[in-house]
This record gives structure tokens, C-alpha cells and sequence, in this order.
């Protein structure tokens, strides 16, 4: 198992406990791994990647695309209890059809699968949803398929690995993936997220830190309704039983910049819901 980098740290959790022959994994349960421990502390970091530690922000959704039934059970099985949200697909076909159309954060894909192989549900993918991050998780082990593997997806993992391995590999891209949008454009906004500036049609708007916050958090997850919630959680960092007013108030202070000097308006009302910001 050598060709690609390990996160550091991770090595000694990385020895194969599941089967090679993809048959029962043993002597080490998803919920006891001990890659949690393994890995750097990210204190600084929101916890996209333990959706567990959260139960008022929406999990982190996964998409297992695996014909083996063992070892999509598995995988299932384990990363629902680490917190992310999983589902299955049993071919390429039905993998590609739920990846397009469903809001996934990540995607496991194997390699040989019935109707699609896993490279070219790849390649179909790659143009519908070009960031969706995926790994690819196979039996085969030649170099080429590597080197193809590596260019086409986020990152490759070689049956047999252990949970923890992949547990590893999944918050790696995950957090890899959750940082790459720098600068996001939704209609005329542009979000520019490392120089902490927006502007819409050119003009620089002016905002304060949280209403950049408000504005880069809508703007990166564009035609998703957010919650009160989440927007309190995510930019004010408070619960939901706080008073919600507050998110409101910012809501409509940020539409004063954002919206009501031009014709388009980007950011919508859900009642009951929340807000969306989206081109309609
Ligand atoms: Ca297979």
C-alpha cells in the first residue's frame, strides 16, 4: 500500500483489518477506531468532518457506490456511526444517477461495478458535479490504475484497508475539499473567501466580518435553504434555543448591501425555513 501520502500521524492505524478476499473485517469494530486519535488536533477547524459532535447541523452526506454487499454493509455501518449520513448504491448506474441528482459531500466509488465501472461513472461525474470529491476504493493494485485513479479522483484507497484508514481518508478530503472554494460566484457576487472581500457587478461591497461570514456561508452552500440554526450556529456560533432576531436583523442589514441597490435579488426568504442565496 504505498504510492500515495498517509496523513501524518495515521500510520499506525493503517494496517489492513479488512479482508482481503472482501470477506468479514475483523478484530476491529467502525466505532472503535483509533484513527480519531491519530490524527492532529484541529482545534481551529469546524468540526465539518465529526458531524456527530453536532446534532442540530445537518450530517455530512456519503455515498457508498459498492456492489460487494459485505463491504458496503461495512463501510455503512461505520460511517454511520461516525456520524455521516450514507447511502448506497449497488451499480454505477444507480451511483451515478443518486451522485448527479442528490446533494452528497463525498462519494466512495469502487472500481469494478455492474452496468458502470466506477471510471467511468467518474468521468460522467466530473461534469455534472466537478467538485464533488471522491475516493476511490478498489481491489486493483497496479501501478497505472494508481496513477489514473489519483488524476481522476481525490484520493485512492487499495482493498484490504482498515476502517480507520479510510475514516482517515474521508475527513483528509473532507477538510481538503471544505477549504478549496476560495472564491465562489453566484450570479454577479463574487465571493473572493481568502481576501475577505465581496463584490457584486464589480462594485466592493462593504461589509462587517459577520456579515461576510453570513454572506460567504450563503454564497458557498448557494441554492441550499439554511436554517436560523445553522446560521447561528456557523457564523455566531450559539445554539438555537438563542433568539433567532438576531439572525434576521443581520439578514436584512446584509440585503441592504447585498440586494438592495440592484435589480437581481440573490438572497430569498424560505418561510419557516430559512435563506437561500440563488440566482432565480
Ligand atoms: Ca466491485
Amino acid at each position: 500500500m504505498i504510492g500515495y501520502s498517509r496523513p501524518p500521524g495515521a500510520g499506525k492505524a493503517a494496517t489492513g483489518h479488512v479482508a482481503a478476499n472482501g470477506g468479514s473485517p475483523v478484530g476491529e469494530s467502525p466505532s472503535e477506531s483509533r484513527s480519531c486519535s491519530s490524527e492532529r488536533p484541529l482545534a481551529t477547524l469546524r468540526p465539518i468532518d465529526s458531524p456527530a459532535m453536532n446534532a442540530d447541523r445537518p450530517a455530512t452526506r456519503v455515498l457508498i457506490i459498492e456492489d460487494e454487499a459485505k463491504t458496503a454493509a461495512y463501510l455503512e455501518k461505520g460511517l454511520s456511526e461516525s456520524g455521516y449520513a450514507v447511502e448506497v448504491a449497488t451499480d454505477g448506474e444507480e451511483g451515478l444517477r443518486l451522485a448527479s441528482t442528490s446533494a452528497f459531500d463525498l462519494v466512495l466509488l469502487d472500481v469494478m461495478l455492474p452496468r458502470l465501472d466506477g471510471w467511468t461513472v467518474m468521468e460522467h461525474l466530473r461534469e455534472v458535479r466537478k467538485d464533488l470529491p471522491v475516493i476511490f476504493l478498489t481491489a486493483r493494485d497496479s501501478v497505472a490504475d494508481r496513477v489514473r485513479g489519483l488524476e481522476l479522483a481525490d484520493d485512492y484507497l487499495v482493498k484490504p484497508f482498515a476502517f480507520s484508514e479510510l475514516l482517515a481518508r474521508v475527513r483528509s478530503v473532507l477538510r481538503r475539499n471544505a477549504r478549496a472554494p476560495e472564491l465562489v460566484r453566484v450570479g454577479d457576487l463574487e465571493v473572493d473567501v481568502v481576501r475577505q472581500r465581496a463584490s457584486r457587478a464589480g462594485q466592493v461591497l462593504t461589509l462587517t466580518p459577520k456579515e461576510f461570514l453570513l454572506l460567504s456561508l450563503l454564497a458557498r452552500r448557494s441554492g441550499e435553504v439554511l436554517s436560523r440554526t445553522v446560521l447561528a450556529q456557523e457564523v455566531w456560533d450559539i445554539g438555537f434555543e438563542t433568539d433567532t432576531n438576531i439572525i434576521d436583523v443581520a439578514v436584512r442589514r446584509l440585503r441592504a448591501k447585498v440586494d438592495d441597490p440592484f435589480e437581481e435579488k440573490l438572497i430569498h426568504t424560505i418561510r419557516g425555513m430559512g435563506y437561500v442565496l440563488e440566482v432565480r
